[in-house]
């Protein structure tokens, strides 16, 4: 998914996110103060990435905790629980830790 396609599947339009300076290490750190709207709620945001969108360069895209939460991708399919519960069971016995596992899952 490219950053174009990122802000067009949360409906916020480039050209409403503020200019991003050049990429440094602890870019978009002083962003993090709370003084910056969540560009899809408009709650403080408390985590803020660039995107590079042709035609507008980089922006900054702020949100909030929630608004990250459920707009972030969960990293491919979600394979059954019961086949995660095995994985963690079988590393629990092979090293020895306690496991206690809580699901909302029946
Ligand atoms: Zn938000």
């Amino acid at each position: 998914m490219t950053d174009a396609d990122l802000l067009r599947s949360l409906g916020v339009d480039p050209s409403q996110l503020d200019p991003a300076p050049p990429w440094t290490p602890r870019a978009g750190a002083e962003r993090l103060d709370g003084s910056h709207p969540c560009a899809l709620c408009g709650q403080p945001a408390r985590a803020t990435g660039a995107v590079d969108v042709p035609g507008y360069g980089r922006r900054w895209l702020d949100r909030c905790m929630p608004c990250l939460t459920a707009t972030t991708p969960r990293g491919g399919p979600r394979g059954p629980l019961a086949d995660t519960l095995a994985v963690l069971r079988e590393v629990a016995r092979k090293t020895g830790v306690p496991l206690t596992i809580v699901t909302d899952e029946s």
